[in-house]
């Protein structure tokens, strides 16, 4: 019998620099796996269905809500993502830590359904910071950026609800923070 795996959830606006933390964190730690979310929003240029995200039609993703095949699903920017529940528990329950990258009302609906998730949110260290990693990515519109950038200052507002935060100014020491987390995490004596 295993030991239950961690369910680690991360979040922070987009340029934050989550995705890089999580696929680092992947690469050093074989215990560690990436859930792959379900959305409605179109691919970018270079985003692989089943790798970056599993692209679907808003009908399926309304049949997934319906049949219950969601662990978490939320609207952002007028897309819906959510989290393919059956991964996530197979994962779970071999010993397996799991990652999810999802935003802020994904993160509190797994709070509510795994008080023992470990919610962490990264933000960079400053707003113009954010602007220019957008920009750098060259993967949304001016539009798209604006629209992102005016939701961080309300996003910041939840902050308190996670267990802890991160400021990504150096890739290596947000990684190594989140790595003490997940240590740390593990010797709490309700995990034994
Ligand atoms: P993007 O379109 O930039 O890939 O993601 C937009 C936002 O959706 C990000 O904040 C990302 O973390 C969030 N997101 C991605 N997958 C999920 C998911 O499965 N559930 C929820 N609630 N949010 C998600």
């Amino acid at each position: 019998m295993h030991k239950q795996g961690l369910l680690i959830v991360i979040s922070g606006p987009s340029g934050a620099g989550k995705g890089t933390i999580c696929q680092e964190l992947i690469k050093k730690n074989q215990n560690i796996c990436l859930s792959v979310s379900c959305t409605t929003r179109q691919p970018r240029t270079g985003e692989q269905h089943g790798v970056n995200y599993y692209f679907v039609s808003k009908l399926e993703f309304e049949e997934m809500i319906k049949n219950n095949k969601l662990l978490e699903y939320a609207k952002v920017y007028d897309n819906y993502y959510g989290t393919p529940i059956g991964y996530v528990e197979e994962k779970l329950n071999t010993g397996k830590d799991v990652i999810l990258e999802i935003d802020i009302q994904g993160a509190l609906q797994i709070k509510e359904k795994y008080p023992q998730g470990v919610l962490i949110f990264v933000v960079p260290p400053t707003l113009s910071t954010l602007r220019q990693r957008l920009a750098d990515r060259k993967t949304d519109s001016q539009e798209t950026i604006n629209k992102r950038l005016n939701c961080v200052c309300q996003e910041m507002t939840n902050i308190a609800k996670y267990d802890y935060l991160v400021v990504n100014d150096e890739v290596e020491k947000a990684l190594s923070q989140v790595e003490a987390i997940l240590i740390a995490e593990k010797c709490r004596p309700s995990r034994f």
